[in-house]
């Protein structure tokens, strides 16, 4: 039988203020267990919650990029439930009236475009960490996350494969990056996605049974929990079982998801009005002085690139969807006045170096300036292509002035007339079989003698200038 799947995916993202969501304590990432903490975030009874007002504007941010609804009044919920890292034995969340509804994203897949809602998103306090101490086999509780301001961005069920998922929470990082409410760093969990996920026969309506897969942190874990599970539920369904609502864990390393709990046995909350929080209430001017300080976004960015400087859809894309490539990007056209080739370098060798060195955009070794100077030296025609490859080299080496690289490793291109014309002379001289290749009809001897004379001038010789000399003996 042929299957259709279904997901839905929830995000939880990690909000870049400051301070803690209901006390002064700091967000930080890390420090020593148990520094960042206070009688609020620590959940001592009789300690009071006041409401961070950056973080209802950041979910307010958030909601507006994503096209949603804004409630003009909202409340915080209890949601109750008992977990070592949670001393208070419940979280405050949103349950009935969140922030933001209605809302969507375009995910570009491939050739195509395609709209996924999101529910809702409201913002909660984080839970802490549990530490599994292998020398005492017990397990410490750090509360240093506790209290860190989260949204979960809730999706319609609009997901039909792992490719669009992992599409789709690529916007949404690029989406939070680009307004400035979230770092998300995945590998510090800062951004974390729960799956649901449900098969159906093609051609039936209902939907089938989903499970849910808690807390992925990387976009590979995302795509392979997702082929895993889609596998996993039709071979149950095949072999005559029924799929169970179940709450499910990811093991990364294993390669494989295993059942947490039931979902009926865990679901029930007892949700109640936080009695400790007023009412959030905003107003229209709160809302629109929100809207107006919005960033450009990845999609006008993006059709910007496509229709304003020419590049084709497939680099736009990457390079709009992460903030930090598109300001490199911005910034190194804004010095050299040649979007093109910058874009050209981005996609060749910048994406590959951030990969090697396992760094984000904005760490680069080099600058975004000093790649300008880069391809104004080769507009110049100061130095070759091939020399400015290794030029960049060095670059990533040691982060140099690309102009000093040159002067200092005297690598300037020589477009002196006389001594290019006296080296093509020899190697032509030399190789009196190319020649009469060329004349024969094979065009790739040109090629060869071109080598040999770049070869001769250590890559330093200017290549239209060599060609023309060159072309001038073959077609004497
Ligand atoms: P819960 O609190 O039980 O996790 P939510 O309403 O917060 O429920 O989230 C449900 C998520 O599951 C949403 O992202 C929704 O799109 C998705 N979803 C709901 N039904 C299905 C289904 N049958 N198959 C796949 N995903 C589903
Ligand atoms: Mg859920
Ligand atoms: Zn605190």
């Amino acid at each position: 039988m042929e299957y259709e799947v279904i997901i839905g995916l929830e995000v939880h993202a990690e909000l870049s203020t400051k301070t803690k969501i209901y006390c002064g304590c700091s967000t930080e990432f890390g420090g020593d267990p148990n520094t960042h903490c206070c009688p609020v975030c620590t959940g001592m009874p009789g300690a009071l919650p006041v409401l961070n007002e950056k973080v209802v504007e950041y979910a307010v941010r958030a909601g507006l990029a994503t096209n949603c609804e804004i409630a003009r009044e909202s409340k915080q919920d209890r949601k109750n439930y008992f977990y070592p890292d949670t001393p208070r034995a419940y979280q405050i969340s949103q349950f009935d009236l969140p922030l933001c509804e209605h809302g969507h994203v375009e995910i570009n897949v491939g050739e195509s475009n395609k709209t996924i809602g999101i529910t809702r998103i409201h913002i909660e306090d984080d839970a802490g960490k549990l530490v599994h101490d292998g020398y005492t086999g017990g397990s410490l509780v750090d509360l240093n996350r506790a209290g860190v301001p989260l949204i979960e961005i809730v999706s319609e069920p609009d997901m039909r494969s792992a490719e669009e998922a992992v599409a789709y929470v690529e916007k949404l990082k690029g989406i939070l990056e680009y307004i400035g409410v979230s770092d998300c760093k995945m590998q510090e969990g800062s951004l974390r996605a729960d799956v649901n996920l449900s098969i159906r026969p093609v051609g039936q309506e209902k939907f089938g049974t989903r499970t849910e897969t808690k807390n992925l942190n990387s976009f590979r874990s995302i795509a392979r929990c997702i082929e895993f599970e889609i596998a996993r539920q039709k071979s149950v369904l095949e072999s005559g079982g029924v799929i169970l609502q179940e709450t499910r864990r990811w093991d990364d390393e294993a390669g494989e998801g295993y059942a947490m709990r039931a979902k009926e046995e865990a679901n029930d909350y007892r949700y109640f009005p936080e009695p400790d929080l007023m009412p959030i209430k905003l107003s229209d001017e709160y809302i629109q002085n929100i809207k107006d300080t919005l960033p450009e976004l990845p999609e006008s960015r993006r059709n910007r690139y496509i229709n304003e400087i020419g590049l084709p859809e497939y680099d736009a894309g990457i390079i709009t969807s992460s903030k930090h490539l598109s300001d490199f990007f911005e910034a190194a056209a804004a010095v050299c006045r040649n979007a093109k080739a910058v874009s050209n370098w981005i996609m060749t060798d910048i994406i590959r170096v951030a990969k090697e060195k396992g760094v984000e955009y904005n760490e680069l070794p080099f600058t975004a300036e000093n790649l300008a100077k880069l391809i104004m030296l080769i507009d110049k025609g100061t130095i070759s292509s091939a020399i400015a490859k290794k030029v960049f080299e060095e670059m990533v080496e040691t982060g140099a002035n690309p102009e000093k690289i040159v002067e200092e490793k005297g690598l300037v291109q020589i477009s002196d007339e006389g001594a290019i014309k006296e080296v093509v002379d020899k190697i032509v001289a030399a190789n009196p079989q190319s020649v009469a290749d060329y004349k024969a009809g094979k065009d790739r001897a040109l090629g060869f003698l071109v080598g040999q004379c770049m070869k001769e001038m250590k890559g330093k010789g200017n290549p239209q200038i060599l060609n023309k000399f060159i072309l001038e003996h073959l077609n004497k």
